[in-house]
């Protein structure tokens, strides 16, 4: 059996399927129009963005929700990329989780 152990269990949305549409000349991923995301991709009218940078600023977005729970977000840019420091997140070695406050909420 090739079962893989190391499958990501927390996405119930992904689709199996990756890398079947990069044969795609026009990909029809054009965002929902809600008008209350940060307009730094829409600024320039340029080439479509990237999905990683889609993801990035989705990421971005997170960060914010965050802050507004009290988590205290730095970021740090240095020549290799971005550090994100996330003041009293921790990651749990057992269950690969990030969490906040000292216990993960499996362990615990
Ligand atoms: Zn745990």
């Amino acid at each position: 059996m090739e079962k893989e152990d190391f499958a990501d269990h927390s996405d119930s949305s992904a689709s199996p399927r990756l890398g079947s549409n990069s044969d795609r000349s026009a990909p029809n991923l054009k965002p929902n129009s809600s008008e209350d995301r940060v307009g730094a991709a829409t600024a320039k009218a340029g080439p479509m963005p990237r999905l990683s940078d889609v993801l990035l600023s989705q990421l971005q977005s997170q960060l914010g929700e965050l802050k507004d729970q009290g988590v205290r977000v730095r970021m740090f840019q240095r020549d290799d990329g971005l550090a994100i420091l996330l003041e009293g997140a921790r990651l749990c070695p057992r269950h690969q989780i990030i969490h906040s406050g000292t216990a993960c909420p499996i362990c615990q």
